[in-house]
């Protein structure tokens, strides 16, 4: 089965008048005459080189500008193709090319060059540097891109001759690289040739199954496939509507692809047919449409239109799956001419088909914006790690990369944190991890990772999973592991707050805690439906029980034994009870405000400060109340948050930004709102305790365009 798209005969290479011949299809003759004088210069520079095959090396540039001759580029790009390999493999320099050929010609030049240049230490480097390398001379000229596309196409197309190790990584390198780039920019005939390429030479014994199993198939297929070409061609004619009408044949890869994806065999494969409708105008893509769910119905669910809502890279199509004769599915594409041309060559119809299209025209400019766009987050970053980040997230929506410290990288779904990346490493370092520092900052566990970046996990021998991390995990193993663990182990906790908690209500009703009896406590965890005492404890916390009334049920004459003093003491808190207590979103309380504790039936113990506006709404028992008070010793940094008012100029942020750095604060989220002359601004920072906040606020007040800052509660 041939790669669709580039049509692919082969240069006369002996001839290189033949490609000259039909490059003066769409040049001028001074431009055929410029590519003669290219010609001769490569093929002089290049005297005496070979490739592998035994070729003259000047087969390989002569081969590379018929491919980018088909796509009908510009004479700049068509000369540098030529030329595209002299800088790399000769003495001829750049100013030497810019003297004959012209500045831009010699930019080209030098950036392809510059993107086989680079040495590469490991394999993460590898990707990251080539892609950004690409970048970079894509955003600078997306013809240096195009020029190394094909020649990495040609390349492929000659694989053969390499030694079979070779072979596999340049494949590879194709497939991970080189083929999402072609993608990206629309380029389908060349991704899809890259593609099915790399396939054969990453697979070779999977390509030759395949390519014999569907050699066996055609003839079967040839029936079923003009039957239903036949019925569709009736039906559209009966519908007044003019239409090309295609069967497409599928490549191998998208075979093999979809049997490993949906685990299907290959006859389930094969038996779905693609037909593609080409017809003059969008409103008959949808008359077409009409007509063919009257042929065959359509399978729910299936339906896209990419006509109102185009892809990425400018792709346009209507797409459905039918029921077509004998059940068989059939997928059909129903385009405008117009729309073909673009899914056949993206970014390069620009060239291909030079008109003043808007459609074509708009195409441009968006793919230009989107270079435009990596090139600014490139002037942001020299790493070319970082900068994967950006690219891949392009080129592979739904994914993120990131690294482990030693460098491997892993793949998650979009939107994990860092606690998605601990237990993919190992459930191990999930289930103990405590921090987390990306790309060598420390950040919170609940910051959702990007691709490129590198995340290094801090584990604690007594951490433990927490339940808030069950609102932000994205990945399902981390999910299962949570919950396992909180299953398991979240009962001792909380049984041992609730031990405090029951002790200072005792105390305030002046009984000794130490006097109650195990059958006592026994009678009490049955009566109460719970298994022990610690299940009772646990339960408590969790605002089954309270334990003003706990305390009352376990007063029975006999038992009590007074304590000397009857003060009822506050409960402590340390920050570091883990699910036990969680500090209010509303007004984030931090060591050295006055506190109050709530029990929150399911929730445990809340702490609010004292002055909380929201506590004063809030009705219910009073036993739910509880005194607490800090623990002396924190060392746990607490949210608190902030709320500045601040002239509107530039680069303010940034400003209260170093500020807070240098108070040794951490930013945790930060909003803006308000147009116009002022900015309000909300701040989640990180502080150990009020002391620690005022220091930040007297930081933050310095600045002159901060007209107010105050601490927000509720
Ligand atoms: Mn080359």
């Amino acid at each position: 089965m041939q790669a669709r798209g580039l049509p692919d005969t082969p240069v006369a290479l002996s001839e290189p008048e033949s490609l000259f011949n039909e490059l003066s299809g769409y040049l001028k003759p001074e431009d055929i005459s410029q590519l003669k004088n290219a010609y001769l210069f490569s093929q002089s520079a290049h005297s005496g080189q070979f490739r592998k095959s035994g070729e003259p090396y000047i087969s390989h540039p002569l081969a590379v500008t018929s491919i980018l001759g088909r796509l009908h580029l510009d004479i700049q790009t068509l000369t540098a193709a030529l030329l595209h390999d002299v800088m790399e493999d000769t003495h001829i320099t750049k100013a030497e090319i810019s003297e004959r050929f012209g500045k831009s010609v010699a930019d080209l030049v030098d950036g392809v060059s510059k993107l086989d240049k680079i040495e590469f230490q490991t394999r993460a480097d590898a990707q990251a540097e080539n892609f950004r390398k690409m970048l970079l001379a894509m955003s600078q000229d997306v013809r240096v891109v195009l020029i190394k596309l094909a020649d990495r196409l040609h390349n492929m197309r000659t694989l053969a001759v390499l030694e079979h190790e070779k072979r596999r990584r340049i494949a590879r390198e194709t497939m991970e690289i080189y083929a999402p780039i072609a993608h990206r920019l629309g380029l389908n005939g060349v991704y899809q040739e890259l593609q099915e390429l790399s396939f054969r030479y990453i697979f070779p014994k999977r390509y030759q199954v395949l390519t014999k199993a569907s050699k066996a198939a055609r003839g079967n297929r040839r029936e079923v496939v003009d039957k239903i070409l036949n019925d569709i061609r009736q039906r559209l004619k009966d519908s007044g509507l003019e239409a090309k009408i295609s069967g497409r044949e599928k490549q191998l890869y998208s075979i093999y692809k979809k049997m490993v994806e949906k685990r299907l065999s290959f006859s389930e494969v094969l038996d779905i047919y693609g037909f593609r409708i080409i017809v003059n105008d969008i409103p008959a893509c949808y008359l077409a449409l009409g007509a063919l769910h009257s042929l065959y119905k359509p399978i729910p669910g299936k339906f896209k239109d990419y006509i109102a809502i185009p892809k990425a890279n400018g792709y346009q199509s209507l797409h459905n799956t039918l029921f077509g004769p004998y059940g068989t599915p059939i997928e059909i594409q129903i385009r405008t001419s117009q729309m073909h041309r673009i899914s056949e060559a993206g970014v390069a119809s620009h060239w291909l088909y030079k008109s003043h299209d808007i459609n074509l025209d708009d195409l441009h400019t968006k793919t230009h914006q989107w270079l435009q766009g990596l090139l600014e987050t490139l002037s942001d970053s020299t790493d070319s790690l970082e900068f994967l980040e950006h690219l891949k997230v392009d080129l592979f929506p739904g994914e993120v990369y990131v690294f482990t410290p030693q460098g491997r990288i892993l793949t998650l779904p979009k939107e994990s944190t860092a606690v998605d990346f601990a237990y993919a490493v190992h459930t191990d370092i999930g289930n103990r991890c405590m921090a987390v520092r990306i790309n060598g900052e420390n950040a919170p566990l609940r910051t959702k990772l990007r691709s490129g970046d590198y995340v290094e996990i801090i584990t604690a021998p007594h951490a433990k999973p927490n339940p808030a991390w069950l609102a932000y995990v994205v990945t399902g193993k981390a999910r299962s592991h949570i919950r396992h663990f909180l299953k398991t182990v979240q009962y001792d906790e909380l049984a041992k707050l609730g031990e405090r908690l029951l002790n200072q209500a005792l105390s305030s009703l002046k009984i000794d805690p130490t006097s109650i009896s195990d059958f006592q406590w026994q009678k009490l965890a049955r009566d109460s439906g719970a298994k022990s005492k610690k299940e009772l404890l646990a339960d408590m916390v969790l605002g089954k029980h309270l334990p003003a009334v706990l305390s009352k049920r376990l007063l029975s004459p006999g038992n009590v034994a007074s304590k000397a003093n009857g003060m009822s003491e506050a409960i402590t808190i340390m920050g570091t009870e883990g699910m036990a207590v969680q500090f209010s979103k509303c007004c984030r309380p931090i060591p050295g405000d006055l506190i109050v504790g709530f029990i929150k039936k399911d929730q445990g113990l809340v702490i609010h400060v004292r002055d909380c506006s929201v506590i004063g709404k809030m009705h219910g028992n009073p036993d739910n109340w509880l005194d607490v008070t800090w623990d002396k010793n924190i060392s746990k940094l607490f949210e608190v948050s902030i709320k500045m008012v601040a002239e509107n100029q530039r680069g303010v942020l940034a400003k209260v930004a170093a500020e807070i750095a240098k108070a040794g604060s951490n930013i945790d989220n930060v909003t803006v709102e308000g147009e116009g002359a002022y900015t309000a601004m909300h701040f989640i920072l990180q502080v150990s305790n009020r002391s620690h906040l005022a220091q930040v606020m007297r930081g933050v007040r310095r600045i002159r365009e901060i007209i107010r800052i105050n601490r927000e509660k509720s």
